[in-house]
């Protein structure tokens, strides 16, 4: 018998025009919000001027702070943190991407603890002093709205890396549809796959138990049902409905067994390259299930269901057919397949090899990495 541990706090509002109860539930958090946000995308659709209404109309305050962008950095989190401190915000909300998600966390963190936000990077560092968090998600692949870490870069070390602790699990999560209807057809791929790798990279972890497995297991069908047609048409609300579901569903996945591989990597690439997550770790993905398969084939072959492939009884067949079903909705997508279609050179893998050995995604791999083996496994893929 497996011993484990599950805890996910996060109220989840999930559904079609919920984000209409904004203000209902920020009320109960906080008198003044800090609405964190990119100045971009959701300005043009309307939507950071419709938060802030839903919240006046429930007399909460609101100071809007929009300087986020993709790869969110120390300074843009130290930036909007003395902005809550200065103007007294005692609840923070994240509206965008898992850009805005994960800087709305960290703001909370640093505005309630001081000091930098590079402080609190790894695990045990953060208090319940943090200030509670609301998360909007507007894409559907982080599951940032569902998970225990906020991701940022750090300029001047190139180095992109997490504050993990339960008490930046948001408070209150809105998970609307609606929101996402906007994305283009590439964002929605690029995001998608970030959900998929999640949900097959908890699966792979030494760290996952039942309750995560079953979580994956669901947002892996869902995406398979679904992410094709949510890139094709954006405007169909039950496509991006069952990616909303799954993003917030493998959310809570790695939030109990973590990531591997395809994270660890995916991480140190983004940092010293700037790359967009989900379509780096989405590249990644059929290589880091196929690096696995001597270890691990018989738990990947029970994948073959979520992709509705009939289960032959040969584990090395099925668990091939997993990685071709993958390929193929990739194929479906026009999604990239090497890393030099993101900007990764050969000259750049001692540097990301560096850079990840250290990484506990590395550590979760079923299938042991040493530095060589990192190396040949991106020449493999680059
Ligand atoms: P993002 O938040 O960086 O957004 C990408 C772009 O999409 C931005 O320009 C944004 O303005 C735009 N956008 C967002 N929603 C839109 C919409 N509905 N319509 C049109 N445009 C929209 O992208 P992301 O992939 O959601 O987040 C990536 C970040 O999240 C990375 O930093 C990654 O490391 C991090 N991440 C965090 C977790 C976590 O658990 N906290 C998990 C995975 C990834």
């Amino acid at each position: 018998m497996q011993n484990f541990k599950y805890y996910m706090p996060v109220k989840i509002f999930f559904g079609e025009g919920r984000l209409e109860e904004l203000g209902t539930l920020t009320k109960g958090l906080g008198e003044k919000a800090l609405l964190v946000t990119g100045r971009k995308s959701m300005r043009k659709l309307g939507i950071t001027d419709k938060v802030m209404k839903l919240l006046q109309e429930s007399f909460v305050k609101v100071v809007l702070y929009d300087e986020v962008t993709p790869n969110p950095t120390v300074e843009v989190v130290n930036e909007g943190a003395k902005i809550a401190v200065k103007e007294g915000c005692d609840v923070i909300i994240g509206l965008g991407g898992g850009s805005a998600l994960d800087s709305a966390k960290g703001i909370a963190v640093v505005a309630s603890h001081g000091g930098s936000a590079w402080d609190y990077i790894g695990e045990g560092k953060v208090t319940e002093k943090t200030l509670p968090i609301v998360a909007i998600p507007t894409t559907a692949g982080t599951g940032s709205e569902t998970t225990l870490v906020s991701v940022l870069t750090n300029k001047k070390n190139l180095r992109k890396d997490a504050i993990s602790s339960p008490y930046i699990f948001p408070r209150v999560a809105i998970v609307d549809p609606n929101l996402m209807k906007s994305m283009p057809s590439e964002l929605t791929a690029d995001t998608g796959f970030d959900a998929l790798a999640h949900a097959v990279e908890a699966y792979l972890s030494i760290n996952a138990n039942p309750f995560s497995d079953i979580l994956a297991m669901k947002s892996i069908s869902l995406i398979n049902d679904s992410l094709v047609e949510a890139t094709k048409n954006g405007e169909d609300l039950e496509a991006r409905g069952n990616m909303a579901l799954a993003s917030s569903l493998a959310g809570m996945a790695i939030a109990q067994a973590g990531v591997v591989a395809g994270h660890g990597f995916g991480m140190s690439i983004g940092g010293i390259l700037d790359t967009p997550h989900g379509r780096t770790v989405g590249i990644l993905l059929p290589s880091v299930i196929s690096y696995n398969l001597p270890e691990v084939s018989e738990r990947i072959s029970q994948l073959a269901s979520c992709f509705n492939l009939p289960a032959t009884g040969d584990s090395m067949n099925d668990a091939w057919k997993v990685i071709e079903a993958i390929k193929k909705m990739m194929k479906e997508m026009n999604f990239p397949t090497r890393l030099r279609d993101i900007g990764v050179g050969r000259k750049d893998i001692p540097k990301i090899v560096e850079d990840c050995m250290d990484r506990p995604d590395i550590a979760n791999n079923p299938k042991k990495i040493d530095y060589k083996e990192a190396q040949k496994f991106l020449e493999s893929i680059v």
